[in-house]
């Protein structure tokens, strides 16, 4: 068997201590014989299984007592429905448009709100300038009133991330997609009214979605949300109001196991940090290769780069591809190629890559 380094976006390479450790579990979980795929959600050995992983994030992410902890499907794109479905409440929400993620939200919280009764207002965009940075505070006239304010931390696509430092002011309940980037960093989630993030790039298999809500922020659903799509109801249900991704909820669980025997997410912060400056570095000083993003506003978590000649990508993936390390074509509406290095990804498979790029700009240079 041989593992390569796995730069994809998502779904995303794994820690390989939790794939073996799935492995080893497949046919016979802790004695029960039969495997987590097998059992009801109802028993207690999966009972216990959610509970734990509920308790780790808890414990990883230092949620305050007043969160609810969601464990839910559909991915991060049926959030985009869901927030304004359970938050609009007939009033008005704000968007910050930084990306293709947030302007997706935005676009589906737009068709939305005039069914719901409500309004959404675009309160900052950076499209015209390519999504090339984050949004100042200083340049958003948000409302005071309004039901929430949308904005996406870590976008995967065009690689801008802002972290809690970087967050316009509380004058409404922030809503943050942070699909991308979550764990990959310590947050402070008192500062956000809902956090939600699809798993499958740094928590485990797809399909499965994590909402972490302030609980006044419960119950103000509109009589138009699908029960199953209802916050409070979810809550009030452990999340199993129908049977709920239990494959990926064991998972999840193993990985955040695996974050705390990590040293937690100060550790991984740090991890990051270091993974990302090897690349952005190399990058910078290579005269060959790019990244157009804003200095401060780029992503530890993908890092989309440009080659000097565009007619060399495929030669670069093919040779990338035959030294292990795979899946770096940038998305189609950017172009280029992207390494996305989220927290299983190791520093060595960072160091690989850089010494394949160095060696590839010194042939092409
Ligand atoms: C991948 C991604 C999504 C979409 O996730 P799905 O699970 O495919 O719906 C949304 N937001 C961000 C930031 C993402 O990276």
């Amino acid at each position: 068997m041989t593992r390569v380094f796995n730069f994809s976006a998502g779904p995303a390479a794994l820690p390989e201590p939790v794939l073996r450790q799935a492995a080893e579990e497949m046919l016979d979980w802790h004695g029960a014989g039969c495997g987590v795929m097998e059992m009801s959600h109802r028993g207690k050995e999966f009972t216990s299984i959610i509970e734990q992983a509920e308790a780790d994030l808890r414990e990883l992410m230092a949620i305050p007592q007043n969160y609810r902890v969601l464990f839910l499907q559909g991915g991060a794109t049926q959030q985009f429905a869901q927030i304004p479905m359970n938050l609009l409440g007939g009033g008005s929400a704000d968007y910050l448009v930084t990306g293709t993620w947030s302007k997706k939200a935005f676009k589906e919280a737009q068709r939305l709100a005039g069914p719901l009764g409500g309004a959404v207002r675009l309160v900052g965009s950076t499209e015209a300038e390519g999504f090339a940075r984050a949004l100042r505070a200083d340049e958003l006239a948000l409302d005071p009133q309004a039901a929430y304010v949308h904005l996406c931390t870590n976008e995967t696509i065009h690689g801008v991330e802002v972290g809690d430092e970087g967050l316009p002011p509380a004058v409404a309940p922030l809503v943050a997609d942070m699909s991308s980037h979550i764990l990959s960093r310590p947050t402070d989630v008192s500062r956000y009214g809902l956090i939600y993030a699809g798993a499958q790039k740094n928590i485990g298999p797809s399909g499965l979605v994590i909402v972490i809500v302030r609980e006044d922020l419960l119950g103000r659903a509109s009589l138009l949300t699908p029960t199953v799509m209802d916050y409070k109801v979810m809550a009030d249900n452990g999340s199993m109001l129908n049977t709920p991704p239990t494959y990926g909820i064991y998972v999840a669980g193993l990985v955040f196991r695996w974050l705390k025997a990590q040293g937690g997410l100060a550790a991984m912060e740090q991890c990051n940090i270091d993974k990302a400056a090897l690349l952005y570095d190399f990058i910078d000083g290579s005269g060959f290769y790019r990244n157009t993003v804003e200095v401060g506003s780029r992503s530890r978590m993908n890092i989309p780069f440009l080659l000097r000649d565009d007619a060399l990508n495929d030669a670069f993936l093919a040779g990338a591809k035959a030294a292990g390390l795979t899946q770096l074509k940038g998305h189609k509406s950017v172009g280029g190629m992207r390494a996305s290095i989220y927290n299983a990804m190791p520093i060595e498979g960072v160091r690989a890559l850089v010494d394949y790029m160095r060696e590839f700009a010194a042939q092409h240079g």
